[in-house]
């Protein structure tokens, strides 16, 4: 049976990604930091752990926690985007360690503690954005955000070295999607955005491990 993890899956993309693996017959152990959001996993069938991946003690106990599981699939997607600013306003400090200790400090947190925990040919994705990527930048809207997404890139790069020959990795740009954080006003539905992903996991071969997709498949600029 395919086993699956997803960190930060309480409401969103990562909810769905539980819902859809659940419904396609998977093993999922997922990951909220609230208990409406644990409660959420459990009505799906998921295992649910409490993890705020901000939290440094919080964080620290996963490896244990996961220990014995092999997982197929591994989504890191737990994510905030801060204060939408249009221009180059300077982020309260608050603000700018809140983004970055949760989208760059918080999968640095995970992936060591998954070393153990992946099955020989796992996928793994970081929940990224096309709004890091330098090649496509035309637009400076969001400028924190878009920093720790071209930061959590550079993070995924070297855990796909890491990971290499034994888990492909890739970073997702999920489209713009209808959630608390896209907006009713979005382009996709999450069940259209994470059916897309789960599809090109399924299809990765180890020539994609360190790759910037779509969530269609289309490769990104870095
Ligand atoms: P969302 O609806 O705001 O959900 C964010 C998820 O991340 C929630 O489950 C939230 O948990 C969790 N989370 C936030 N901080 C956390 C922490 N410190 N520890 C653990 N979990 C935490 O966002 P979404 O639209 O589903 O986005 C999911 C991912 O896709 C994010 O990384 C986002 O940057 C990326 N993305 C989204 C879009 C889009 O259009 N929606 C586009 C590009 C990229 P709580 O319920 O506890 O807050």
């Amino acid at each position: 049976m395919m086993q699956v993890l997803v960190i930060g899956a309480s409401r969103g993309i990562g909810l769905e990604f539980v819902r859809q693996y659940r419904q396609a017959g998977a093993q999922v152990v997922a990951t909220a930091r609230s208990e409406d959001g644990l409660a959420e996993l459990h009505k799906l069938g998921a295992k649910a752990l409490k993890l705020d991946v901000a939290d440094t003690a919080s964080s620290s106990g996963l490896a244990w926690q996961i220990d014995g599981h092999q997982f197929d699939r591994v989504i890191l997607n737990a994510g905030i985007h801060g204060t939408r600013t249009t221009g180059l306003q300077t982020p309260p400090q608050d603000e700018f360690d809140a983004v970055m200790r949760t989208n760059v400090l918080g999968p640095m947190r995970v992936l060591p503690q998954l070393v153990d925990s992946m099955a020989p040919g796992a996928r793994l994705a970081i929940l990224s954005s096309r709004m890091g990527s330098m090649g496509l930048r035309s637009a400076s809207s969001s400028w924190l955000y878009r920093a720790s997404k071209a930061a959590v890139n550079s993070v995924l790069r070297d855990a796909s070295l890491v990971f290499a020959g034994r888990v492909v990795c890739v970073a997702f740009h999920p489209g713009w999607v209808r959630t608390d954080m896209g907006g009713s006003g979005a382009d996709l539905s999450v069940d259209e955005s994470v059916a897309g992903m789960r599809e090109q996991l399924s299809k990765l071969t180890a020539a994609d491990n360190g790759a910037f997709l779509n969530y269609d498949g289309q490769p990104l600029a870095w």
